[in-house]
Parts: structure tokens; C-alpha cells; sequence
């Protein structure tokens, strides 16, 4: 809120406050209430003439048709319940609350509510209250994230299909968070490249040449190695900047992002909000990172809840997990696909410890504003890539799966409507 000191006084001159006489420390919001309810002008507070007689609707609680005319009964911003009033239509000119309104009785439990002389149903109100209680809920909620994230890419949260509010339990975190028993093992060693895209291309140039693997990234930053294929971006170590365009996963996530409720029974989902191209970086899977042991322990649990966020790191060998159930980042609202547009690559910055890779979504192909994103939580690569993955890249894929995946456990059924749909997930 911005406070200010301004004075008003009965003898205040309309449109000049330094005039004034009265004292208050007020947020703006209040200050122009007041002049309202003295009937004062003040350009700095921007209360006009034309505005005056204006005050913000914060909710529509009740709706009555009587005869041909339909009224709403208003709370207004910064009064009491008790101060609510039943305004016309004509009176009104928040558009938006008056949709918001009419799509929720339209939407209510029980089937459209029809409006009496009187207002609506008892039961409708007290769903209209439930709903404005939610949506607060989710702001908190959606400001909490924001604040929250260390990425360019904002966070949306929506929910227009049901009474959830915000999940329990979660904690947004915008890297991995290592657990009991792990240890992270520095880099001890950078590139020297004047420029790492174009001394790439030389024997052992740059980060990836280091350890033999393939530049992954094009000057646009977009990937151009198969998936299977490991990423080495370059590190704290490297003598690069920041603007090299081999780092990219690590820069976080850059796409503006919705997590909002399904409409058909998966939950939560996420939509992205910007047209994201194809092959460019949207989002790491970040969680606690924690022993195969734990994850057994703690899958049993899972498992009784019918949750599936414990992703094995079995890049090389089966030895961690990363567990988003608790401690998460906007992945951990990802649904499933069969047919996904993300795809999984494991990424290694400033850690080379090939059993605790990053696991970094690409998109696989371009995606489109207001597009749900998906990836696929039981990925398999199929023997032949698997053989050629192997010889490009020195390293062995264990048990023919690309990059890990959600631990497989008792049979749950897909509901991801994809034409080539494999009907279960596991
Ligand atoms: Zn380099
Ligand atoms: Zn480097
Ligand atoms: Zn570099
Ligand atoms: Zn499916």
C-alpha cells in the first residue's frame, strides 16, 4: 500500500489537499474513500468529478430479477457485510465479477440456479461464498509462488471447475533439495573457451567435449541432441558468462505458466501462457533428492495415496530419487500424457556425479499459448536408439528406460485421452 499524509478538513479547498487540515496515515485506497465520503476532488488521489460518486464492488454475493430488472447484491471494497447493498444492473460496471458470477450459478452443485423475486437459494449463496473464499485462497496462494520463485517465468493458478483450494503439504522450491544419506560433489573444472558455441565443434571443445559428449544446444538455445543423450552445460568454473549459450537449464524457467484444475478428474495440470518453440527448455524436474532405499519406504505410503512423484535417477545405475511429492517446483502439477509435447533430457552443471543428473523438459514439438503441458511418466526407448544411444555417448542406459522415469508401481489407470492412449500409466 502507498501511505501518504494527507490532510482534509471541512474547509478544504475541492482539488487542492495541501489546503487541508485533518491528519491520517492512510494506504491511496482509503485516502480516496474519504475523499469520496467528503464529497472531495483531488487530482493527486486522482478522485475527479466524473468519478466521485464511485466505489470498488469486491464481490457480488446474491442476484434477484425483479420484474424485467436484475439486481446484485454488492460488498464493497473496504466496508462491512453489513454495509453490502442490492445495486441494478445499470449501476454496475464490473464486467468481469458479473461473468464470474453468472458462470458459477451455472456451474453449481445441482444444476443452473434460477434467480426469485427474493434473490437466489440459500444454498447458491453459500456457494458463491465458498467460491470467493477459494479464490482468495488461490491468490495468497499464486503471490506465495511468485515470491517464492527465483525464475523470469511468472505463475498463474486457476481453478474454475471446483471448490479445491491451494494443495496442503507443498513446498515451492526452485532446485533439487538433498535429503539424508546424499551428497552433492562439486565441479572442480571449467571450459577455457573464448566462445563455447563455436569451439565446440573441435575435439574435447568445451564442457561436453570434456567428457566426450555432444554440444547440446544451437545458438537459439534449443536442444539438437537426441533424447538418451546426456547435457554438460558449462559451470561456475568455466570461464564463460552468464550469456553463454551453454547454459540454458540452468538459466530456470523463462515461460509464463498456469497451474490450473482439470476439468475431466486429473487433478491439477499445468498450461503454458506464452507459445513456447519447439526444442526449447520449459522446466527442470526439481524435488528432495533421496536414497532408492527411502523411495522404497516412502512409495508404500505414496502408493495408499495414489500418487506418483517419486522419479528414479537411473541415468547409470539406480541409487537416487527424486521425490516432488512434498518439496517441488511447477513440475510436480505436470500430468501425464502417452502422446506428451515435453520430453526428458538428463542435464549435469555443476555436479558431474552421473547417478545424480538434472532432469531438464524440452518441448518436443511447438506448443501453442493456452496449451496443457504433459510429459510422459513411463518413458521407454526402444532397443535400437538405446544401442546407438550407447555408442555415441560411452554411457550405458540401465533397463532400456530414457532418462528415468516416476517409479512404476501398482497399476493406475491413464486418463490422458490421447488417441494412442496406453489405457494404464504403470
Ligand atoms: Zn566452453
Ligand atoms: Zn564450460
Ligand atoms: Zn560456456
Ligand atoms: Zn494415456
Amino acid at each position: 500500500a502507498v501511505a501518504l499524509w494527507c490532510r482534509l478538513s471541512p474547509h478544504a479547498v475541492p482539488g487542492d489537499p495541501a489546503g487541508c487540515s485533518v491528519c491520517c496515515l492512510s494506504p491511496w485506497p482509503r485516502l480516496q474513500e474519504l475523499c469520496r465520503l467528503q464529497r472531495l476532488r483531488c487530482r493527486a488521489l486522482g478522485v475527479t468529478r466524473r468519478n466521485l460518486g464511485d466505489f470498488e464492488v469486491e464481490l457480488l454475493c446474491d442476484y434477484r430479477r425483479v420484474r424485467d430488472e436484475e439486481f446484485y447484491l454488492v460488498k464493497w471494497r473496504g466496508y462491512p457485510s453489513s454495509a453490502n447493498t442490492w445495486e441494478p444492473r445499470r449501476n454496475l460496471r464490473c464486467r468481469g465479477l458479473l461473468q464470474q458470477l453468472h458462470a458459477d450459478l451455472a456451474r453449481a452443485p445441482g444444476g443452473p440456479v434460477r434467480p426469485g423475486p427474493r434473490g437466489l437459494p440459500a444454498r447458491a449463496v453459500s456457494y458463491l461464498a465458498q467460491k470467493a473464499e477459494q479464490r482468495r485462497a488461490l491468490r495468497r496462494w499464486e503471490r506465495h509462488l511468485n515470491r517464492t520463485r527465483s525464475h523470469r517465468g511468472r505463475i498463474a493458478v486457476e481453478n474454475e471447475v471446483d471448490l479445491h483450494g491451494p494443495p496442503r503439504d507443498f513446498v515451492y522450491v526452485n532446485e533439487y533439495k538433498v535429503g539424508a544419506g546424499v551428497a552433492l560433489t562439486p565441479v572442480a573444472a571449467g571450459c577455457e573457451c573464448r566462445d563455447c558455441l563455436a569451439e565446440a565443434t573441435l575435439a574435447g571443445g568445451c564442457c561436453p567435449g570434456a567428457s566426450r559428449n555432444r554440444f547440446a544446444y544451437n545458438e537459439a538455445g534449443q536442444v539438437r541432441i537426441r533424447a538418451g543423450l546426456p547435457i554438460y552445460e558449462c559451470n561456475s568454473r568455466c570461464r564463460c558468462g552468464a550469456e553463454c549459450p551453454n547454459r540454458v537449464v540452468q538459466r530456470g524457467i523463462r515461460y509464463d505458466l498456469c497451474i490450473f484444475r482439470t476439468g475431466d478428474g486429473r487433478g491439477w495440470g499445468v498450461r503454458t501462457l506464452q507459445r513456447i518453440r519447439k526444442n526449447s527448455f520449459v522446466m527442470e524436474y526439481v524435488g528432495e533428492i533421496i536414497t532408492s532405499e527411502e523411495a522404497e519406504r516412502r512409495g508404500q505410503v505414496y502408493d495408499r495415496q495414489g500418487a506418483t512423484y517419486l522419479f528414479d535417477l537411473d541415468y547409470v545405475e539406480d541409487v537416487y530419487t527424486v521425490d516432488a511429492a512434498h518439496y517441488g517446483n511447477i513440475s510436480h502439477f505436470v500430468n501425464h500424457s502417452c502422446d506428451p509435447n515435453l520430453q526428458v533430457y538428463n542435464v549435469f552443471i555443476e555436479n558431474l556425479d552421473q547417478r545424480l543428473p538434472r532432469i531438464a523438459l524440452f518441448a518436443t514439438r511447438p506448443i501453442r499459448a493456452g496449451e496443457e503441458l504433459t510429459f510422459d511418466y513411463n518413458m521407454h526407448v526402444d532397443p535400437v536408439d538405446a544401442e546407438s544411444t550407447r555408442m555415441d555417448s560411452n554411457f550405458g542406459l540401465v533397463g532400456g528406460s530414457l532418462g528415468g522415469s516416476p517409479r512404476a508401481r501398482g497399476r493406475i489407470e491413464c486418463k490422458c485421452g490421447a488417441a494412442s492412449c496406453r489405457k494404464y500409466l504403470f
